[in-house]
């Protein structure tokens, strides 16, 4: 449903208050410039700088939607990634992740859910591997569970 012509709330910078807008044009379903009721300005629609109520109810929309939130990306480890990724000849082995397989620093592995990932370091039946979205301590070199082939 197209929001053109409707009302909306939106921060206007010219009357530096969130204030009610008409809904100019929207470009793929989301609303991209408003014109401001107060002082007549068209801009860009940047959202509404919302005032506190309205953080808490986004905030609670947003804990519904994401039950279990994820440990935070830690920069640095992120930039390890970006650097590895970047220093990794075109044609390296990437090697599948396997809970009964054993690596070895500096192997690259491709997990199911984490994508690829460089190995830091290994003991003898754990290791600790850098994904895209952050550092994580992953078990291998365990034995098949049974009736599991391979
Ligand atoms: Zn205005």
């Amino acid at each position: 449903m197209s929001l053109v012509g409707k009302n909306i709330d939106a921060f206007c910078s010219r009357c530096g208050f969130t204030l009610a807008h008409v809904v100019l044009y929207e470009v793929g379903g989301a609303v991209q410039g408003v014109q401001c009721k107060t002082c007549g300005a068209q801009h860009r629609y940047r959202g509404a700088r919302t005032g506190v109520s309205r953080d808490i109810a986004a905030e609670r929309r947003r804990s519904r939607e994401a039950p279990r939130p994820r440990p935070p990306v830690r920069p640095s480890d992120s930039r390890v990634w970006q650097q590895r990724s970047a220093a990794a000849p075109p044609d390296a082995v990437v090697w599948d992740y396997r809970l009964t397989e054993r690596y070895e620093t500096g192997d690259i592995l491709n997990h199911p859910q984490f994508g690829r990932g460089f190995v830091e370091a290994a003991t003898a039946d754990r290791m600790e591997v850098i994904f895209r979205e952050g550092r994580k301590t992953l078990a291998m070199n365990r034995q098949p569970t049974p009736g599991e082939p391979g």
